[in-house]
């Protein structure tokens, strides 16, 4: 392994890198740097070249231009094993560089402040920065490249290790690394300025979209055994999401464990006071809240004790003994909490296998995205993506229109807007029983509508609920009376629905006619 003589060092974040510079130093390694970095080291007593003593060419056009020259390109992209190339290098005096150390101007955090202006965003794109770290990616077999100050430390032992060089795999690592790095920088420099019109007004569905993820682990397989599978997060991931998550304990994520805990932990966030959701195959099967974790669980399990066999189980406040008492009582996959007590993990310490998620719920703000909302929403299909804005929207009683003869009581009011959240969670065409802040029979995922409403009427019998005096809500409008004659016999008392249907008067005359409450939103949740 050849050693490093030389190493280029022009870093905008400097933080750890004094202590990287003397590592190097020690190693007897000769170090270039740029203006603000060379100073820096300068007044740490670390020996520097200026890149422009180097080169013998200012840096220049406000920092512009400072590295741009055949000196320091040539240094780098020069390929050791060519005879042509070493030989041109050294008719134009060339000395090689074997690394470079470079982090870029922080066009990412300049973008980030809402007061930034397009001249800012300009200013902080780096040009030389990169076009050293694309030189030395390229030529990684001569040239370590080092891009983020998390590598000094294992990049450094090893140079002390070898006593100054650098093995091929680190190389290549690092090579790796430094293309992703101006991949992420390129993208969100894209991103930002396909953001905005050519009249300045921003354009949220910009022509191009680059989607950049960071893997976070490999998957044993994926939906099935026979796929393979691979589970990455946003580059920039919203406070609260579920790739913020730390596993406390249990067996590997799977690929269904993680869609499903994702359907849950929306779910369960999205209420304000004490809820547990129980979800099982991407649809809650149990919702309900409960004046601690234990009764919101012990509700939202009676809804449907067979499908919670095997689910998800999520909860927006921390978990205590007593609740995970009843929890470990049942066949759990993953349970996911903001907090647990120690004596609760005490509990589930002895079910090793029980995957046990922690995530720390956002601290809130103004913007959907402080308060853990993801923005938007992406689906992918067969080599396309289709993006919308994300299913955020509330309502509260002063939005509900009554249509029926018969007015709610305050508790009916409260139970329907309970379903009505509910049922924002459940797939197509989504029928949803409630009573008492807990969910009585969920119909999910069915192509029509009565369908959902008998199914949810027949899972509701099965659990021994009935459904008397029970609320109902429903995804999207009922396009035929049909639904509410299924309804009204299973024994509820009231339905919110968005209305808007073509035959909302017969849909209103039946409810009439049956006694039942019902109120209409004005907006549709579908969910597919
Ligand atoms: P310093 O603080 O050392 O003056 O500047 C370090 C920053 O300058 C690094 O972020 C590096 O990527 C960037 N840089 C190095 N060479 C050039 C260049 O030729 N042009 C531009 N625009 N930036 C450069």
């Amino acid at each position: 392994m050849a050693t490093t003589k030389r190493a280029l060092i022009s870093v905008s974040d400097k933080t750890g890198i004094i202590d990287f510079a003397k590592g190097l130093q020690a190693l007897g390694i000769e170090i270039l740097s740029t203006g603000g970095t060379a100073k820096l080291f300068r007044d740490n007593d670390i020996p520097v070249v200026e890149v422009s003593d180097y080169t013998g060419f200012p840096e220049m056009l406000d920092g512009r231009v400072k590295t741009l020259h055949p000196k320091v390109h040539g240094g780098i992209l020069g390929r050791r094993d060519l005879p042509e190339h070493v030989s041109a290098m050294q008719a134009q005096d060339i000395p090689n560089i074997d690394m470079v150390v470079v982090n870029l101007y922080p066009f990412e955090a300049t973008v980030a402040n809402p007061n930034c202006t397009l001249e800012d965003a300009i200013e902080n794109i780096d040009i030389g920065g990169p076009a050293m770290v694309r030189s030395a990616a390229k030529n990684w077999k001569d040239v370590a490249v080092v891009t983020d100050a998390s590598q000094y430390a294992d990049v450094l032992r090893e140079l002390q290790s070898t006593g100054g060089a650098t093995s091929q795999a680190t190389k290549f690592a690092l090579s790796v690394a430094a293309f992703n790095r101006i991949s992420n920088y390129d993208g969100a420099i894209s991103d930002y300025l396909s953001s905005f019109n050519a009249d300045g007004s921003r354009n949220p569905y910009p022509a191009q979209v680059n989607s950049r993820f960071v893997k976070l682990q490999d998957l044993r397989y994926g939906e099935n055994p026979h796929q393979s599978a691979a589970f990455y997060r946003d580059t920039n991931p919203a406070p609260g999401s579920l790739v913020t998550a730390v596993q406390l304990q249990g067996k590997e994520l799977s690929y269904n464990n993680i869609a499903d805990a994702d359907a849950a932990w929306e779910a369960v966030k999205s209420f304000d006071s004490t809820a547990c959701v129980i979800v099982k195959h991407a649809n809650p099967c149990g919702v309900a809240l409960g004046k601690d974790a234990l009764e919101a669980y012990s509700k939202a399990f009676q809804t449907d004790p067979t499908s919670a066999f095997g689910g998800i189980i999520a909860f927006n406040t921390t978990l205590d003994k007593a609740a995970a008492e009843a929890v470990s009582k049942q066949f759990v996959e993953v349970l996911i909490a903001p907090d647990y007590t120690a004596e609760a993990l005490a509990i589930f310490s002895a079910k090793a296998n029980v995957r046990v998620l922690k995530i720390a719920l956002p601290e809130g703000g103004n913007t959907a995205w402080e308060q853990g909302r993801n923005s938007h929403d992406t689906k992918r299909i067969g080599s396309g993506l289709l993006i919308q804005t994300a299913d955020n929207h509330e309502i509260s009683v002063n939005d509900l229109k009554i249509v029926s003869k018969k007015q709610p009581t305050p508790e009916q009011l409260q139970d329907m807007l309970f379903a009505w959240r509910v049922a924002k969670y459940v797939k197509s065409n989504a029928i949803v029983f409630c009573g008492n802040s807990m969910t009585l029979g969920v119909g999910a995922g069915q192509m029509s509508r009565v369908d959902s409403t008998k199914i949810a009427a027949i899972k509701a019998q099965n659990a021994g609920l009935t459904l008397k005096n029970s609320v109902v809500a429903s995804d999207a409008f009922f396009p035929f009376r049909d639904g509410i004659d299924v309804l009204a016999e299973a024994g509820a008392a009231c339905v919110i629905h968005p209305g808007g249907s073509m035959r909302d008067e017969e849909v209103i005359a039946a409810a009439d006619e049956h006694g039942l409450v019902m109120v209409v939103t004005g907006i549709r949740h579908f969910r597919h």
